[in-house]
């Protein structure tokens, strides 16, 4: 059997974007200044440039199992949230200034139904913040203050097969909490996670929270706070102590996209506000994707 040079083409999988967004970006009503405005609208613009949403999960399987994979052909992207308020999961009735939001959860639901031949329901992963004191904390200095960042409906959402929940740390090294869960109090960024003891910390003990309130249904994948990886996350306490953290992948905002040489342990994702901000800007990115 011969080879013909266009083959080779074909047998080479498309790069895969996987896109982040955010539940708290919604300072307006507009694209621009609305998350779930853009999710909305985003949706259309994949569907109609023939791409389909794969779960992250299989994006991240794909990068280290060399098994063939329905990824292998085809455009797909991936969906993925940051945060974890509830606007993740539920729709906001009457906001003060927007009045009804939908969550991003009712935005794919809505987004899925009808013939599911030629685009099946798509699904996202909701990275939430783990410790209920750093969560009630932010609640009031990160929004308004109405209980809003609550972890009553990640059993729930992990139930759907539409919104699973993964793990975006135990408390984010937020500069606004007292205390964080890291050795010399470093704030504000991820870059001080560098050792074993603040690693199992913000990752271990997240992911144990998590899933014992989802009933062991959680993602079993990882979002770095911030975006911000560090040398020792990506080279040693990920690949050198799976038996102890059990997480399968993790996913920054470098802004690039997810192949099968793409490192699991620092698989990149575009964010939404960051690298585009209108559907153009996000077509580009669509575009770039089909033509390499
Ligand atoms: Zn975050």
């Amino acid at each position: 059997m011969f080879a013909l040079p266009f083959m080779r083409r074909r047998s080479r999988h498309r790069p895969i974007p996987i896109l982040a967004y955010h539940a708290l970006h919604a300072p307006d009503k507009d694209y621009a200044s609305n998350d779930h405005v853009a999710l909305e609208e985003d949706l259309k613009l994949v569907r109609k440039l023939g791409f389909k949403v794969a779960r992250l999960a299989e994006i991240a399987e794909f990068t280290w199992n060399r098994a063939p994979s329905r990824l292998d052909s085809e455009q797909w992207i991936g969906l993925s949230f940051d945060d974890g308020t509830d606007f993740d999961y539920l729709d906001i009735e009457a906001h003060p200034y927007l009045g009804y939001v939908k969550s991003f959860y009712t935005i794919l639901k809505e987004s899925g139904k009808g013939d599911g031949r030629d685009w099946p329901q798509p699904k996202g992963t909701a990275f939430v913040i783990a410790s209920p004191e750093a969560r009630a904390v932010l609640d009031k200095t990160c929004i308004v203050g109405l209980n809003q960042w609550r972890d009553v409906w990640w059993a729930e959402a992990a139930q759907t097969g539409i919104l699973e929940i993964g793990n975006h740390s135990w408390d984010h090294t937020h500069p606004t909490l007292d205390t964080v869960a890291q050795r010399d109090q470093r704030k504000g960024t991820f870059k001080g996670i560098d050792n074993l003891a603040d690693a199992d910390a913000q990752i271990v003990q997240a992911d144990e929270y998590i899933q014992r309130l989802t009933n062991g249904g959680a993602a079993r994948l990882f979002a770095y706070p911030y975006g911000e990886t560090t040398d020792y996350l990506i080279e040693e306490y990920f690949p050198q102590h799976m038996q102890r953290h059990r997480m399968l992948a993790a996913f920054s905002t470098a802004g690039g996209y997810a192949t099968r040489e793409s490192n699991r342990w620092n698989i990149p994702r575009f964010m939404c506000g960051l690298h585009w901000r209108s559907p153009e800007g996000l077509e580009r990115i669509l575009r770039e994707a089909m033509r390499m």
